[in-house]
C-alpha cells in the first residue's frame, strides 16, 4: 500500500455516496474491517485506497458526479491504478461504451466493455439466480438483479467473474477494476467485496 495515507494496515474506502444504495456498501465493507467513507467531493479521493461506484441509477448519478466535479478526478484516479468496485448502476458508470443511455449520458470510460442498461426489460425487471463463479470459491453466488445491465461486449484485457445460463455476462474484472451486474451488497454475499479488498492490500 504504497504511499498509505492512514499509514496502518486498514484501507481506507470511499463509497461514492452522491445516489443509490451506498448505505448498504458501507455496511458491507465496514463488516469485513474497512475503514469506509462517504465519497461526494474531489478533495476526498486522495486519501483513499480504494472506491466502490453502488448501484442506483446511473444517469443521475452521472449527473450528480459531474455537477459535483468528482467525476473527472475519480476516473483519473481509477486509471491511475486505484481498486474500484462497481455494482448495477456502478458498473454502468464503469463502462467504456453504453447501448440505451439517455441523451447526454457519460460514464467514467474506465472499462474496455459495452454495457446495455436495463437489459431484462420490464417483465424480469428484478430476479435473483445463482450463479457459478470459479474465481470466488466453489458455493455459487446467489445474484440479486434489479433492473440490470449486462456486458454485451468486452474487449480482450476483460476477464469475465460470471454469466447467466445463457451466456451473457454480468460481472468481470480488468486489473483492478471489478463489476458486477447484481447486487452482493444486498444479498449477504461478501465474497466480492473480498475480493475487492485483496486489491486494495495488493495494491
Ligand atoms: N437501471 C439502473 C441504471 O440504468 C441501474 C439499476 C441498479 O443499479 N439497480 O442506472
Amino acid at each position: 500500500m504504497a504511499g498509505s495515507p492512514t499509514g496502518g494496515a486498514v484501507p481506507r474506502i470511499g463509497v461514492l455516496a452522491l445516489q443509490g444504495d451506498f448505505r448498504e456498501h458501507i455496511a458491507s465493507l465496514t463488516a469485513l474491517g474497512a475503514d469506509v467513507v462517504p465519497l461526494r467531493r474531489p478533495e476526498e479521493i486522495d486519501a483513499l485506497h480504494g472506491v466502490v461506484v453502488p448501484g442506483g441509477e446511473s444517469s443521475v448519478m452521472d449527473k450528480l458526479s459531474r455537477a459535483f466535479g468528482v467525476a473527472e478526478p475519480l476516473a483519473e484516479a481509477i486509471r491511475g491504478g486505484l481498486p474500484t468496485y462497481g455494482t448495477c448502476a456502478g458498473m454502468i458508470m464503469l463502462s467504456q461504451r453504453l447501448t440505451s443511455a439517455i441523451a447526454g449520458q457519460q460514464t467514467l470510460g474506465i472499462l474496455d466493455t459495452t454495457v446495455r442498461r436495463n437489459a431484462f426489460g420490464n417483465q424480469n425487471d428484478s430476479f435473483e439466480v445463482d450463479i457459478p463463479m470459479p474465481d470466488l470459491g466453489e458455493a455459487p453466488v446467489h445474484a440479486v438483479f434489479i433492473r440490470a445491465p449486462v456486458v454485451e461486449q468486452h474487449g480482450p484485457g476483460v476477464h469475465v467473474l460470471g454469466a447467466l445460463g445463457d451466456g451473457q455476462v454480468v460481472a468481470v474484472q480488468q486489473g483492478n477494476v471489478i463489476a458486477s451486474a447484481f447486487h452482493p451488497e444486498v444479498a449477504g454475499e461478501d465474497r466480492f467485496h473480498r475480493r475487492f479488498l485483496e486489491l486494495v492490500h495488493s495494491a
